[in-house]
Order: structure tokens, then C-alpha cells, then sequence
């Protein structure tokens, strides 16, 4: 009998492992260790956290313990001792515009534009200079921790191309401006490269294209008009530099009458698709029509510093809970992609300004690194921060360098001292775009060796007339 009793008990504990081990559900990997620095609605901080990820998506989060007991998964990475964050997202580049990086600093706005950014584009910008330059700026901006940007260039579609391959996502505008440009001699040449640009890319898993005017005062009120109305047909978002210098709002107010964002609402360009690069000059009325309108924000402060264009008003845009977010704008006025330079800069230059160090805390500058910056680029269902049903975008960044410890506050240590070489893992899509500091889809030693071939090419084109 006592036998009997052993056997039994013996029997229902097999089955009841096996019913616990056929409850766990196979994912593709799972992130196990470290802290996971959620960004979701309670912003959750979870300490030994775990991520699961399945296929494209995150389909856990929770403790180690809790995670390992729900999922098993072939693929795991150990993040123990680092943080696991929501990728970056850098809300304003022009990505190949990395191979002008350093050409001429030190300028203001109209004179760098006019004497030496257009000329050196207008002699040196084919489909193989785009394709360069953007591997160049994807390579960066990966190994920084980045999984999305948004873009605004010519060539758009080689753009998407590298992009994709890179397996990198981002929000590609093809410019759209009132002159002859290196892809699109007209207007006409330009609105059906874009229309078909749209069409070529639109249900992509990484890629959202999109149209982009440069700004108001390089684009015609009809020209703007048609671009609105391709966006309505298209559901595509619109990415425009809008208010970045005081001369565009004397030049806008002199044409129209009206301040840029006052013009542009008053024409009805502004919606929920539109994301507006800069917004350095804009009064407190322009701030709530840009809120009431939805428009999402790329506030770029390395750029506008070393532009000298202004300071755009970021606490003010916070205080009415704006969708504004972190770009760096293109190398060539920065002169990097790095977003943990910007969320540093963006912290403190509010400071100077405003003189009050509360303002823009270190919180807030992670925050629009990521929701907040996808809440700029309209995407804030699908990335910007690490929740199930959303996309895998997730870096693990070390947190053991002597530049971080010792660590007391976790935004304090990712805003304030934390820096792009602490970056280890890139996920994106649930794929692993960069595994302990190797890019596993882009070739660095090609990539370095074709971006100085075009310095040699460009400072050449320069010289002779
Ligand atoms: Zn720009």
C-alpha cells in the first residue's frame, strides 16, 4: 500500500512538471538580466528584468524570474549588470549629408546653406554618394543605440534601400524645394518621384516613406498646397523645417503676412502627419495651433547652437505636453548622429537659457529620446518603448565603465554620463542589427574606406569652378 502511494505521488508530480513545462511558450529571444527601462505609460523601471520577443514584436516584460517562467526561448543575451532601454529615436537628419561632415563650420545658417552646402551638393550628389553617405550615418547611429530616424533628402528611395538592408528603421522624406536639385529638375519631376517613391514603400516593415518639403520660405504656397493634398491621398506623413531662424520668420512675414507656423496653419498644411524640424521661433499662440493641430516636433539642439539659430522654446512646448522629440539634423551641422550628445545638450542648454536648472530634467530628455520622440514622428503605437504588442527596438547599453559609476539615479546616469560607445546590443524588429559592439549588417572598413573616397572627390569639386 505504502508502495502504491509513492508510485501515485511520484506520478502526478511528473505530471504536473510537464503541464508546467508545456504552459511555457516558445519565443524567438528573450533579453534576461539588467535593468529594463520600460518608458511605458507608469514609466516601470524593472530590476533583473526580462524581455521576450517573438518574431517582430516584444511579447513579455516583466521580472527574470517571471519571464523564464512563462518563455523559453534557443536565442537568449545575458544583460545582466547593463540597462535595457527602448532604441532611440533621432527625429530629424539628413543622413548622407555624413560625407559633408566637418566640410565648413563656423557659419551662420544662410551663408553655410548658400556658399557651401548647396554648391557641394549640386556638384557632388548622385544615387552612389546617397548610398555611401547613409551607411556612413546608419553605421553611426546604430552603433549610438538609435533604431529609428527621420530623414529628408534627395534620392529618397536609394535612402529607404540602405535603410532596409541595414535592417533599420526610419521615417524617409523625399525632398521636395523649389530649385533644381540633383534627382528632380522640377516640381513636376519631383511630385511624381514621390508619388511613386510613396507607393514602392508603403506596408514596409521598416520603412514609413514620406513626403518633405524643405521649408516654407524654399517652397511656393501651390507647391505646399499639392504636397497636402498627395498626403491626404496617401496617408503619408509630411517633414518639414519650419521656424529654425529669425530671417525665416521676417522673410515668411514679409511674403505672407504671417508668422511660418501661423502661415502654415492659416493654409491648412498643418495636421497629425506633419513633423515640423526646429520650431525655434515660435510664439506661445503658435505653440497651442501647433498642439491643437497634432503636429509632431523635432527639436534639434547641437544643431541650432552651432548655427547660432536660437534656442527653440522646449519648456514651454513640454508644459503643453507637445509630441517633441530629439534630432541631431545632418552631420554636417552637429557634426555627428550621436542622440546621447543631444539629450545631454538638450538638458542643459534649457538651463543656461531659461536660468533655471529644473527645467528639462534628465527624465524628460531620455523621454523625448524615445516616447515622446515617437509620439513626434506619429509612431507612438508601434515604438518608443518597451511594452508587449510593440516592435523589438531595444539597445542594451553597459553600465559598468568608469564614466558611469558610481550610479545613484538611472536618467540621471543615462542623460548625464552616459555615451554612445556604451552602447553593446541593437535590436531592431526583433532582429540583432549589432551584437557585442559588431554590426552584423554593415561593413565598417568598406563603409570608411568609400566615405574618405568622397572627401577627395568633394574637396575637389569645390576647388575648381
Ligand atoms: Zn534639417
Amino acid at each position: 500500500m505504502e508502495k502504491l502511494k509513492i508510485l501515485l505521488v511520484a506520478f502526478l508530480l511528473l505530471i504536473f512538471q510537464q503541464t508546467i513545462f508545456a504552459q511555457k511558450k516558445a519565443v524567438d529571444l528573450i533579453v534576461s538580466g539588467g535593468t529594463v527601462v520600460t518608458m511605458d505609460a507608469s514609466k516601470r523601471l524593472i530590476e533583473n528584468g526580462a524581455v521576450a520577443i517573438a518574431k517582430d514584436k516584444i511579447v513579455a516584460v516583466g521580472t527574470s524570474a517571471e519571464i523564464n517562467r512563462q518563455f523559453v526561448s534557443k536565442q537568449t543575451i545575458n544583460a545582466n549588470g547593463k540597462v535595457v532601454i527602448p532604441g532611440l529615436i533621432n527625429t530629424h537628419t539628413h543622413v548622407p549629408m555624413s560625407l559633408f561632415r566637418g566640410i565648413a563650420d563656423d557659419l551662420d545658417l544662410q551663408e553655410w546653406l548658400t556658399k557651401y552646402i548647396f554648391p557641394a551638393e549640386a556638384k557632388n550628389v548622385t544615387e552612389a554618394f546617397v548610398r555611401a553617405g547613409t551607411q556612413l550615418g546608419l553605421a553611426e547611429m546604430i552603433r549610438g543605440g538609435t533604431t529609428t530616424y527621420c530623414d529628408m533628402y534627395y534620392f529618397e528611395d536609394a535612402i529607404a534601400d540602405e535603410t532596409f538592408k541595414a535592417g533599420m528603421r526610419g521615417v524617409l522624406g523625399e525632398t521636395v524645394i523649389d530649385f533644381e536639385v540633383a534627382d528632380n529638375k522640377t516640381n513636376a519631376e519631383a511630385m511624381a518621384y514621390t508619388e511613386k517613391f510613396l507607393n514602392k514603400w508603403k506596408n514596409n516593415s521598416l520603412i514609413v516613406p514620406a513626403i518633405a518639403p524643405h521649408a516654407p520660405y524654399t517652397v511656393s504656397t501651390e507647391h505646399l498646397n499639392a504636397i497636402k493634398k498627395l498626403s491626404d491621398k496617401t496617408g503619408a506623413p509630411v517633414v518639414i523645417h519650419v521656424a529654425e531662424t529669425q530671417t525665416e520668420v521676417d522673410d515668411i512675414s514679409k511674403r505672407y503676412g504671417a508668422r511660418p507656423v501661423e502661415y502654415l496653419a492659416r493654409i491648412g498644411f498643418l495636421n497629425n502627419r506633419t513633423i515640423a524640424a526646429h520650431v525655434v521661433w515660435a510664439t506661445n499662440a503658435e505653440l497651442d495651433l501647433l498642439k491643437n493641430l497634432g503636429v509632431g516636433v523635432a527639436h534639434n539642439p547641437q544643431s541650432n547652437m552651432k548655427l547660432a539659430s536660437g534656442v527653440a522654446p522646449v519648456p514651454q512646448m513640454l508644459a503643453r505636453d507637445l509630441p517633441v522629440g530629439l534630432g541631431t539634423d545632418g552631420a554636417a551641422s552637429n557634426n555627428d548622429l550621436n542622440m546621447w550628445e543631444e539629450m545631454d545638450t538638450a538638458a542643459k542648454l534649457h538651463k543656461v537659457v531659461s536660468g533655471d536648472p529644473k527645467v528639462v530634467n534628465a527624465e524628460q530628455a531620455f523621454e523625448m529620446a524615445t516616447i515622446r520622440g515617437a509620439r513626434a514622428l506619429h509612431l507612438e503605437k508601434i515604438i518608443g518603448s518597451i511594452e508587449a504588442g510593440k516592435r523589438a527596438d531595444i539597445a542594451i547599453v553597459d553600465f559598468e565603465n568608469l564614466n558611469q559609476t558610481p550610479f545613484y539615479n538611472i536618467y540621471s546616469a543615462l542623460v548625464y554620463s552616459t555615451k554612445a560607445s556604451d552602447v553593446r546590443t541593437v535590436i531592431i524588429n526583433g532582429k540583432t542589427v549589432m551584437r557585442d559592439k559588431r554590426l552584423l549588417y554593415l561593413d565598417e572598413n568598406v563603409i570608411k574606406k568609400n566615405a574618405n573616397a568622397y572627401r577627395t572627390k568633394i574637396i575637389n569639386s569645390l576647388s575648381s569652378k
